[in-house]
């Protein structure tokens, strides 16, 4: 594919591992150059030596999204790397935070809205005056099934992913004018490290219920986050964008049958 992302700058939240990494890996096969962010360091930098095997240039930054400061500091040292972001890919999250309303902790509800939100929020904040000053930016976001339906066991998670949905919007309506778009993408379920510690049983229910009847694959995910990084995709803005194999309503929810409320008592 060549989606001519040469020279330009990259970030990806979550580059560490999963769906965050393919993503880096692709974005830097179409010439970006890719800023990782991440908690996790090692990974990232693994991510990054990935990217210079293939003589691409990566820079691996340890971050905690929830701490603005923290947020600041890392998209500081990619800009005085590689220059200025026309790309940010928010893909990082709290995905196994699980627990009803019931019984959700206050800290766990606090920290996985503002790591899955208000990261990205900072992370708009860090990148928009650049991007409107050059007439160009990309914003993307991993949004989930369950930030549209909820989910049993996942009021955090699914708060936060909803939320993001609205943020990107919002971004979407005040940046549309100043060659800037920002959409969302639904993955189905991923073949990362975060889905391959769900319950056997669960994983078997949810594959059945799928169209494709199969796991994704994280790259499925990446190559789609390139073409909306590109110049060709300059027409869509505010998109909901489903990359998970097929119309399956409900099929997503983790635990939607009568008695996995068990699980939680
Ligand atoms: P993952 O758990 O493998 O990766 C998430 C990454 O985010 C990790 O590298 C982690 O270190 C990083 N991270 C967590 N907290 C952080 C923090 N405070 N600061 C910086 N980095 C932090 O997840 P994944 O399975 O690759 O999923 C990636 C994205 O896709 C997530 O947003 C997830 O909600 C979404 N998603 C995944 C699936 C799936 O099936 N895997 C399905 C729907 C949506």
């Amino acid at each position: 594919m060549d989606f001519n992302l040469s020279g330009k700058t990259a970030v990806v939240t979550g580059g560490a591992r999963g769906i965050g990494r393919a993503v880096c890996l692709v974005l830097a096969e179409e010439g970006a150059n890719v800023g990782i962010l991440d908690l996790g360091i090692e990974g990232a930098e693994e991510t990054a030596r990935m990217i210079r095997e293939k003589s691409g240039k990566a820079l691996a930054v340890k971050v905690d999204l929830a701490d603005y400061e923290s947020v600041d500091t890392a998209f500081g040292k990619v800009v005085s790397e590689f220059g200025p972001v026309d790309v940010m890919v928010y893909v990082a999250a709290i995905t196994d935070n699980m627990a009803t309303i019931k019984k959700m902790e206050l800290t766990k509800w606090k920290r996985e809205i503002a790591v899955n939100l208000s990261g990205a929020f900072y992370s708009i904040k860090q990148v928009c005056n650049s991007m409107i000053e050059r007439k160009w930016g990309r914003l993307i976001f991993v949004s989930s099934r369950a930030g549209l339906d909820g989910g049993f066991g996942q009021c955090s998670y699914s708060s936060s992913k909803m939320g993001l949905i609205a943020l990107a919007k919002t971004a979407a309506w005040e940046l549309a004018r100043m060659g800037i778009t920002s959409n969302v993408v639904f993955p189905g379920l991923v073949n990362t490290p975060a889905t391959q510690s769900l319950p056997k049983d669960v994983m078997q229910r949810i594959v059945a219920k799928n169209t494709m009847g199969r796991l994704q694959e994280p790259e499925e995910l990446a190559y789609t986050i390139a073409y909306l990084a590109s110049e060709q995709s300059k027409g869509i803005n505010g998109a909901e964008i489903m990359v998970n194999m097929g119309p399956q309503k409900f099929a997503f929810n983790l635990m939607n049958l009568p008695g996995d409320e068990l699980a939680f008592q």
